[in-house]
């Protein structure tokens, strides 16, 4: 970005008085600019035909309106589900995924262009991490996927291409940009941020006391297993990551949830769904269990046999762990997270910047 330039739609409406006044601007405008940027979802300054053109002229001039372009688009023949591979302003792409479900329209959004966790099942790491994503380019993405939809999103996951909190001062300015009332007004509530576990950032989110719902991608039962599928778990092993799991429920009063990725063969025995359950004993947790999905590239991709799966949900709600089994939306389209980037990059049809 031009870095001469203010980004103007990652400034909160105080921080967007501000800069107005700087300008010579009376007080209303600050509201009537927010309004522009995040309710109306306008993507020039051109479209805010109610300020004067000399103001739109100067905005122009000192700001960058970031807006990201769908750059690919595939809608599922089975349902509802649409992925979005979306351009970013300097060229990178990233995904998101529209989903419907009966309680509403779902939106699945990345937080990084490629990540720098290592996951040995994951596409998005492959490349490593080529860099973050700023307030804007986040808020973009719901943006341009209500305009394209013309759905309204009622609830946001953070399960995209990328660690939600290895970004962590851009996710929380975005979050709290997303759920003020002048802009989309969506309760956090209704979003769930997914980490594979940085211990000190769940403490640092914690204190936010933002009342989203914490999403762990735990995928073992013991850290031998785990540090060998995801890295981050040498960093931060697993008794210190469900410790600082109790912490986020006892200081935000939040359920934490837990992701499991089905691995034929590393994570899927019945002794393992036993010890997930003493592990989580007490928690009064969800968890949900993903088939893998088989990363042709990655070297732990063997998807679990459906028996396997059923029989490990089985033992779980046995003993007493509120288990599901994520239902697979849009699974013709299911290019798994980070894959279709990687698919676009390699079609050479990559570089736009
Ligand atoms: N970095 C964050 C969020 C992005 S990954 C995290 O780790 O939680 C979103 C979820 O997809 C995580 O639970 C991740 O472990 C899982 N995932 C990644 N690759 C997968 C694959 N090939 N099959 C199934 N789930 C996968």
């Amino acid at each position: 970005m031009d870095s001469t330039k203010r980004d103007i739609k990652s400034m909160t409406l105080e921080e967007l008085a501000a800069f107005l006044r700087e300008l010579g601007q009376p007080a209303f405008r600050a509201k009537q600019v927010y309004a522009w940027l995040h309710s109306r979802l306008v993507t020039s300054f051109d479209q805010m035909t109610d300020l004067p053109k000399s103001l739109r002229a100067v905005l122009e001039e000192r700001c960058l309106l970031p807006v990201v372009q769908v750059e690919k688009k595939l809608c599922s023949q089975l349902d509802e589900t649409v992925k979005y591979l979306f351009r970013l302003p300097d060229g990178e792409c990233v995904e998101a995924v529209l989903m419907e479900y009966r309680h509403g329209t779902s939106l699945c959004i990345s937080t990084q262009v490629g990540c720098r966790m290592g996951c040995a099942f994951c596409a998005s790491t492959l490349g490593g991490l080529v860099r973050s994503l700023a307030p804007s380019e986040l808020l973009e993405e719901v943006y341009a996927a209500q305009r394209d939809s013309g759905k309204r999103v009622d609830s946001l996951v953070l399960m995209g291409i990328g660690e939600p909190l290895d970004n962590y001062d851009n996710v929380v300015r975005f979050l709290r940009l997303l759920s003020s009332p002048e802009g989309l007004n969506l309760s956090l509530r209704h979003v769930s941020l997914s980490t594979c576990g940085l211990v000190d950032q769940i403490d640092r989110l914690a204190q936010e006391k933002m009342g989203l719902t914490l999403s762990i991608s735990l995928h073992a039962t013991d850290d031998a297993t785990r540090s060998e599928i995801m890295p981050v778990n040498r960093r931060w092993p697993m008794e210190e990551l469900l410790a600082a799991c109790k912490r986020y429920f006892a200081v935000t009063g939040r359920r934490v949830s837990f992701e499991y990725a089905l691995i034929a063969g590393v994570n899927d025995s019945p002794q393992q769904a036993r010890q997930l359950a003493r592990l989580l004993d007490g928690f009064g947790c969800h968890v949900n269990l993903i088939p893998v999905n088989k990363v042709k590239e990655r070297p732990i991709n063997r998807r679990s046999s459906r028996e396997a799966i059923a029989a490990f949900a089985a033992t779980l709600q046995k003993l007493g762990v509120n288990a599901t089994v994520r239902r697979e939306l849009g699974a013709d389209i299911n290019a798994a997270c980070g894959q279709l980037r990687r698919e676009h990059r390699e079609e050479g049809a990559w570089d736009h910047a």
